[in-house]
C-alpha cells in the first residue's frame, strides 16, 4: 500500500522492480495475460483501485547521477526529491522539486512539478532533457524531442498514461542559498494575513515563491509546542535571489505577532523545512484543487468563510502563488497546464463526517475566480473521472493526448491513473 491511504488496490500482482528490465518484463507480462498497468513510487497518490492489475513499485530503482559541468542530474524512477537536492547541494546546485523532500521526483514530474523555484525557472516538466520510458508495448525507448517529439511532449504533464518512465535527465540550477521559512500567525489573524498576502502577491519578483496554509494542528508532540493544538496560518517563504528577501518579507512581518518565524537564510538543502510537511507516516488525505486567474477581496472572504478558522468541518487549504516563468511556454514544448493561473488552491479533507461536502461546497464557490483548470499533481481520488483530468490540460493540448495516447497505449493498459483513454478511430 502507498502513503495515502484514500484508496484501497487488490492488485494481481506487485513487482519489485530492480532495473528497467524488470519494468519492461511486467509490462510484458501484464499484456500477456490482458491486465491493466499501475506504477507506484511512494504512493503519496492514489488515483483508482489498481485491483487484478500489475502494480510496478519503483522504490528499488533510486540511482541519482549528477553531472556538475553539465548542469544535470540522471534520476531513476523510484528516487526522492530528497536525495537529488542532497546530490546536487554539493555542487552549488539545485533541482526544480517541490515543497517534500519525500515526494517521488519522476510522478512529481510527470505531473508538471510546481516547486519552490518554479516562479523563477517554470515547472519541473519544462526542464526534462530525455527520458527512458517503458511503452505497452514492452519496448525500453530513449525518449527526446528529437527522437519522439510526440512522446516526449505528452509524458511530460501526462504523468503514466504513456509508458512508464524508468529513468530522467532533469536540468540543475545555480541555486545554493534561500531567505527561507514560515511566518506562522494565530487564528484571529487569518483575515488580515490572507487580505494583505493577497495584496503583497500582486509586486514580487520571480525569485520570490509563496504560499499560505490554513490547517488546524493536531495536539501532538511532533507538532512545535507553540502551534500545538493550534489553528495557524502558516506563510511560506522561498525567497532564492543573493539579496531583498528580508525588506520584501517585511510587510507580512508588519501584519502582527507570530506564534513562530522561522523564515532565515539557509542552505538549499534545508528547502524542505519551509512547508515542514509530514514524513513517512501513512496518512488518509482526498485531495482537490482549482486553479485561480486572481485573488480578489471577495475571493478571500470566500476563502475565510469556506477555510478559516470558524469552519466546520476544517479541513486543510494551501493557497500556492502561480505565475512568473509559470506562465511562459518552455522552450520544449509540453502538455503541463495551468500557465493562465496566478495562483493553485489546493485542499485536503478528511473522513471526518461532513469534509469532503463542506470542501467540494468551498470549490464549488471559488468557481467566479477560477481559470477552469485543475493541477493534475494536487488532483485526488475523487478526479479520477476523464471528464474531470481533461480540466488539468489545454482543450486542444487533451485533444492531442488522446491522439497520442492511441498510437502508444491503443488497448489503455495504462489505466490505473488519471486516465486520458485512447482516442477512438473513426467506424
Ligand atoms: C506532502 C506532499 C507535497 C507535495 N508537494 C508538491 C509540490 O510542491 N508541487 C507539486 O507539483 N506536487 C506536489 N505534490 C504532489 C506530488 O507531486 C504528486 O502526488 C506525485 O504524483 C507524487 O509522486 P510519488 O511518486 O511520490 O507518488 P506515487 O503515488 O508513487 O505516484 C503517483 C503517480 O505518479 C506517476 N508516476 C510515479 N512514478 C512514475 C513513473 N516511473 N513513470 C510514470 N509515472 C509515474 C503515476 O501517475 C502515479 O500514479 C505533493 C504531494 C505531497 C503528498
Amino acid at each position: 500500500m502507498g502513503l495515502n491511504r484514500a484508496m484501497e488496490s487488490r492488485p494481481a500482482y506487485v513487482v519489485g522492480a530492480i532495473d528497467e528490465q524488470d519494468v519492461a518484463a511486467a509490462v510484458r507480462m501484464a499484456v500477456a495475460q490482458g491486465r491493466a498497468v499501475g506504477v507506484m513510487a511512494t504512493g503519496h497518490s492514489p488515483t483508482v483501485a489498481a485491483d487484478g492489475a500489475v502494480l510496478i513499485n519503483t522504490g528499488r530503482m533510486n540511482g541519482v547521477e549528477v553531472d556538475p559541468r553539465a548542469r544535470t542530474a540522471w534520476v531513476e524512477a523510484g528516487t526522492r526529491w530528497r536525495q537529488v537536492v542532497e546530490r546536487a547541494a554539493p555542487h552549488g546546485l539545485a533541482p526544480l522539486n517541490g515543497s517534500s523532500p519525500n515526494v517521488g521526483a519522476v510522478g512529481y514530474t510527470t505531473g508538471g512539478g510546481a516547486g519552490l523555484l518554479g516562479r523563477r525557472f517554470g515547472f519541473a516538466a519544462d526542464h526534462v532533457r530525455r527520458l527512458r520510458v517503458v511503452t505497452a508495448d514492452g519496448r525500453l525507448r530513449e525518449v527526446s524531442a528529437d527522437s519522439d517529439p510526440d512522446l516526449f511532449w505528452a509524458v511530460r504533464g501526462g504523468k503514466d498514461n504513456f509508458g512508464v518512465v524508468v529513468g530522467m535527465e532533469i536540468e540543475l540550477f545555480p541555486v545554493s542559498q534561500l531567505y527561507g521559512g514560515g511566518l506562522y500567525f494565530p487564528a484571529d489573524a487569518t483575515g488580515d494575513v490572507l487580505h494583505a498576502y493577497a495584496e503583497w502577491t500582486r509586486s514580487l519578483p520571480e525569485h520570490m515563491a509563496s504560499s499560505v496554509l490554513l490547517a488546524q494542528n493536531p495536539n501532538l508532540p511532533a507538532v512545535p509546542e507553540p502551534l500545538r493544538g493550534k489553528f495557524v496560518t502558516h506563510v511560506r517563504i522561498a525567497f532564492s535571489d543573493a539579496e531583498g528577501g528580508e525588506e520584501l518579507v517585511r510587510p507580512l512581518r508588519e501584519i502582527g505577532p507570530t506564534l513562530l518565524d522561522t523564515v532565515r537564510d539557509m542552505p538549499y538543502a534545508e528547502v524542505g523545512t519551509i512547508h515542514h510537511e509530514p514524513t513517512d507516516a501513512p496518512y488518509l488525505a482526498y485531495d482537490r484543487n482549482v486553479f485561480l486567474r486572481d485573488i480578489s477581496k471577495d475571493a478571500v472572504d470566500t476563502l475565510l468563510a469556506h477555510a478559516g478558522p470558524d469552519a466546520q468541518p476544517p479541513f486543510i487549504t494551501e493557497l500556492r502563488h502561480f505565475g512568473g516563468a509559470y506562465s511562459r511556454p518552455p522552450e520544449v514544448p509540453n502538455c503541463v497546464g495551468g500557465r493562465d493561473a496566478v495562483f493553485c488552491l489546493f485542499t485536503g479533507a478528511t473522513p471526518a463526517p461532513g469534509s469532503l461536502e463542506s470542501r467540494d461546497r468551498f470549490l464549488a464557490d471559488l468557481r467566479p475566480w477560477g481559470t477552469g483548470g485543475t493541477n493534475i499533481n494536487f488532483a485526488g481520488v475523487e478526479d479520477a473521472d476523464p471528464a474531470i483530468v481533461r480540466t488539468a490540460y489545454r482543450p486542444g493540448d487533451y485533444t492531442r493526448l488522446t491522439e497520442i495516447k492511441a498510437v502508444y497505449d491503443p488497448g489503455n493498459v495504462f489505466r490505473i491513473n488519471f486516465n486520458i483513454p485512447p482516442k477512438a478511430a473513426p467506424a
